[in-house]
């Protein structure tokens, strides 16, 4: 009878790495077959893009701050873990958004979910639209659905529904937040394939958003009672919470930080790991979830690999500033403010982040975060980091008239960070994944570059793969 005992080697120690990990284990100790697994990290540290520190008494999040509570795999994973009771909603008395049209802000009219009204009343007074652009919109009630139903840009399908103005000023720069990305260069199927079903199932997305809002109390029925009228929600101590929960839930894992893996092919029955330090280990099964610009490197010998060098990454950066109360000129009532790509600031957004979360300042001091860089605006790389600090300061005066000097500053420059999923991805995907699976039937690649960049959605396809490859072990 042979002793070995299968192993299964998860590389990318970021959220879909770790909750890949996480979820193997649980469903092969459920299914009482032997196994081991390892998950190596290229960084001196797991969590991957997402990254909290604490400061001075605040809680300051280099990375991700949050995600969306609708999404359940992020809730379900905080119950598995038990960390249920560490999440927390945002301030309600925060919930004003702006957007800045000519150097002002003005505030984003209420009723708008993912930039679609819902409201009209709201909507027909803004000064953010003109009234022919107001018009332009309201034709989405009664154009016909598009009867093709194969992929198109997320630009082109939102300025054939609502109009040019609707998704300069106000969707784009709201979903350039998620992507960072050129709408008319993103895949509708990808990004948000929910507009889609609305137009096909409502002929209008204004319609079919209204439709979709009256399920909300539906929808957030999973989450813990005291966050349950909170759109985004986050954990008391920063998402760190959930990198250290899952990694004390791993610890009879072979976790493994500071090696990168150069390769990876296909030996027999099972996978060859080539680490970058020249060793290599023969193991069962393999999850890559690194960027997929990375997982093409790591799987250089297959030819569909090249697929994946199709999708772009954009870079981003962004300044963290904290102040003293008193020097701040304006009301903290809001979450935040987003900026056009034409107003001709160097900043994308900034979220007033100790009023929007209220865990992440100490009493009388206050934390805001400008964002910095999006497709067509990659310059930023090589300017350094005091010039990114001037540069934010620079429009932080212009739109708020913030003179004051910042008690710190962090800089986090994240690049090739944010996936573009170009149009026909899914396709695209689904063939590289065919090729794979018969090509090496032991390797399985998933991550933020293929269904998904948001947290959920990463945690989401992280289950998903670890039980194909369970399916694939029990067998
Ligand atoms: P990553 O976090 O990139 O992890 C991949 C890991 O693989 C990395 O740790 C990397 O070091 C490792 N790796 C790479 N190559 C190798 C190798 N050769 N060998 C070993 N390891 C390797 N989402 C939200 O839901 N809410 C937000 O508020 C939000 N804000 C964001 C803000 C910013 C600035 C950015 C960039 C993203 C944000 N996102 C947000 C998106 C979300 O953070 C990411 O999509 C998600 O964290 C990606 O997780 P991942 O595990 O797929 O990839």
């Amino acid at each position: 009878m042979s002793s070995h005992t299968p192993h299964y080697m998860i590389v990318g120690g970021g959220i879909t790495g770790l909750s890949a990990a996480f979820y193997l284990k649980k469903r092969l100790e459920a299914e009482g077959v032997p196994f081991r697994i390892s998950v190596v990290e290229k960084s001196p540290a797991f969590g991957g893009k997402i990254h909290t520190i604490e400061k001075e008494g605040f809680v300051i999040e280099k990375g991700p701050d949050s995600f969306l509570a609708r999404k359940r795999p992020i809730i379900d994973l905080a119950y598995d873990l038990g960390l249920e009771q560490e999440l927390t909603g945002t301030n309600p008395k925060a919930k004003k958004t702006y957007i800045v049209r000519q150097g002002k802000l003005h505030r984003m009219p209420p009723g708008l979910v993912l930039g679609i009204p819902t409201q009209m009343t709201p909507f027909m007074k803004t000064g953010l639209i003109s009234p022919l652009g107001k018009i332009r919109a309201a034709l989405d009630l009664v154009l016909p659905k598009r009867e093709i139903t194969n992929d198109e840009s997320l630009g082109h399908f939102l300025e054939r529904r609502l109009g040019k103005e609707v998704l300069e000023r106000i969707v784009e720069p709201l979903l350039a937040g998620i992507y960072a990305g050129d709408t008319f260069n993103l895949s509708l199927k990808s990004t948000f394939p929910q507009f889609r079903m609305m137009e096909q199932k409502h002929r209008s997305l204004i319609l079919g958003m209204m439709a979709s809002r009256k399920n909300v109390p539906e929808e957030t029925a999973h989450l813990p009672a005291a966050i349950r009228s909170s759109v985004f929600v986050t954990f008391k101590k920063g998402l760190k919470t959930l990198v250290s929960g899952l990694v004390s839930a791993l610890d009879s894992a072979d976790l493994r930080t500071g090696l990168g893996v150069a390769s990876v092919r296909q030996r027999g029955q099972q996978a060859e790991v080539t680490f970058e330090d020249g060793s290599s280990e023969i193991v069962d099964g393999v999850i890559l979830t690194s960027p997929t610009y990375q997982a093409a490197q790591m799987l250089a010998d297959f030819p569909a690999a090249s697929e994946l060098k199709k999708i772009d990454y954009i870079s981003v950066a962004n300044v963290i500033m904290a102040f003293d109360r008193k020097d701040i000129p304006f009301e903290l009532d809001a979450s935040g403010f987003l900026v056009p790509r034409n107003e001709g600031s160097t900043i994308t957004a900034c979220t007033l982040t100790s009023a929007k979360w209220l865990h992440t300042a100490p009493e009388g001091k206050v934390l805001l975060r400008c964002y910095i860089g999006r497709s067509g605006e990659q310059e930023w790389p090589a300017w350094s980091d005091e010039q990114l600090i001037s540069k934010a300061r620079h429009d932080l005066r212009s739109l708020l008239g913030l003179t004051a000097e910042p008690l710190f500053t962090e800089v986090t420059r994240l690049n090739h960070s944010m996936p573009q999923y170009p149009v026909g991805h899914l396709e695209q995907i689904a063939r590289f994944r065919e090729e794979l699976s018969a090509a090496m039937p032991q390797v399985l690649v998933t991550g933020a570059g293929f269904h998904g960049v948001g947290l959920p959605d990463c945690i989401r396809q992280g289950k998903e793969v670890a039980w194909q490859l369970a399916d694939r072990i029990v067998d």
